[in-house]
């Protein structure tokens, strides 16, 4: 695949995938397409006492965690052990998530009530069209539970901000305080009888499913109605929701589809990164320790392969910001079009070590891809990914690293389109050995 037919993809698979519950289905639907076989975890893979037989295979973990790999055998002893080439990415980003009870209808403006989940840069949400995606859950007519993924595809939805003529502040430091629970209301229409509307009777209706069926639960999600976009006078940036990580997620899906056949490849897309991970399929619940111990049941065999094998975190470092220079380090000072980024910390909220940076690096020049390097100023907090989650879980050596990008965790975020085919380069040749 060219560069240019990358990015259109690319854009298309973000597009797709507005929630990670869509990321997965959006994966799945590549990897089948290219020969994976589902594995399911509520059924025994060896149960004919025989290793699971090498090919191409997948598991998805509360539809919205997966986990992929080409297969080939541990090996049979010391000397045979094959190492695993493991690449981690998430599949959720900061959004605003519906709550169970949300409609509300305030003066005439029909309202759904949200929280924020993870950290996301709140100010870019108001005056911009929104729309609503997610999983839904429900019981038919005969009483048996059904699950769909919802996706209203058009602007159905927006917070406006309040004019500056009644908030004459608005544009100090200080006048942008921002109540989550009273000003990030979405509005989804007006209402002039005052006759309870239903949430329920809204997913039905966009379900098309009948009236007699009950709504039993949801996770939905707002999101920016506008799909990524290429800007700039020769189009080399990309701006766009959900750059940090669906770049990497993406990135890892194509790598491992391309990759050599005869090696053990295998990538990790988790849910609930933005949220600190600890769930039943994020990177510290048990998915990727799970997975292991079915493929490779001999502990002994699992922890030598284990040890033999790197896992690259991909997952969007900080570009320098031209108006803010003074944000980051002056020795590290990532920029955009300029390749990915080794993430550094000394107090291991990065994984990376001086050893897997050296790895890192020894693959981009085989790529013949330039390299940038990333600390926070030792004045400033640092944040954190899944890399170190996942090296402490299943002891494997780790590199964190990721494309440059602006605006992190605002609805729409920027990157360098040539960014994202040498991250894809990089993971490609990772899994080609
Ligand atoms: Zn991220």
């Amino acid at each position: 695949m060219q560069q240019e037919q990358y990015i259109d993809e690319l854009i298309n698979f973000i597009t797709a995938s507005p929630t990670p519950f869509h990321t997965v289905a959006a994966s799945v639907a590549l990897l089948k397409k290219n020969g994976f076989q589902q594995l399911r975890e509520d059924e025994i893979w060896n149960e004919r006492e025989t290793a699971l037989p090498a090919g191409n295979y997948f598991v998805v973990r509360s539809l919205s965690s997966l986990i992929a790999f080409c297969w080939q055998g541990a090996g049979s002893n010391t000397n045979t052990i094959k190492p695993l080439q493991m690449v981690g990415a998430h599949t959720d980003s900061p959004s605003l998530k519906v709550k169970p009870i949300p409609v509300k209808l305030q003066q005439n403006c029909l309202q759904l009530g949200v929280e924020v989940y993870g950290g996301a840069l709140l100010a870019p949400w108001f005056d911009r069209e929104l729309s609503l995606a997610g999983q839904v859950w429900w019981l038919n007519g005969l009483g048996e539970e059904q699950s769909t993924l919802l996706d209203f595809k058009q602007n159905i939805a927006i917070i406006p901000s309040l004019a500056i003529h009644l908030n004459r502040e608005a544009n100090k430091k200080e006048g942008n305080g921002i109540n989550k629970q009273t000003h990030l209301v979405p509005v989804i229409g007006l209402s002039n009888d005052d006759e309870e509307l239903f949430f329920d009777t809204i997913l039905k209706k966009q379900l098309n499913i009948d009236a007699d069926a009950e709504i039993t639960g949801h996770d939905l999600f707002f999101y920016d109605a506008h799909p990524p976009v290429r800007t700039g006078l020769a189009r080399e940036l990309i701006t766009g929701s959900r750059l940090d990580n669906l770049v990497s997620c993406f990135a890892a899906v194509q790598s491992l589809i391309s990759g050599e056949a005869d090696m053990n490849n295998m990538i990790i897309l988790n849910n609930h990164e933005e949220v600190g991970s600890v769930s039943t399929c994020g990177a510290q619940g048990s998915f990727l320790r799970d997975t292991l111990e079915w493929l490779v049941p001999e502990r002994e065999k699992r922890l030598a392969m284990v040890r033999t094998s790197l896992l690259i975190s991909a997952d969007n470092a900080h570009a320098v910001h031209p108006n803010y220079t003074d944000k980051h380090d002056p020795q590290h000072q990532p920029r955009l079009g300029q390749g990915p980024v080794i993430k550094h910390n000394a107090n291991q909220r990065y994984a990376t070590s001086g050893s897997t940076a050296a790895r890192f690096k020894m693959l981009c020049k085989k790529t013949q891809v330039p390299v940038q390097e990333f600390v926070m100023r030792s004045d400033m907090g640092c944040g954190s990914t899944m890399g170190p989650l996942t090296a402490a879980e299943i002891g494997v050596e780790t590199v964190d690293v990721g494309i440059p990008s602006l605006a992190m965790h605002s609805i729409r975020e920027t990157a360098a389109g040539i960014d994202c085919w040498y991250l894809y380069q990089v993971l490609q040749r990772f899994f080609r050995g």
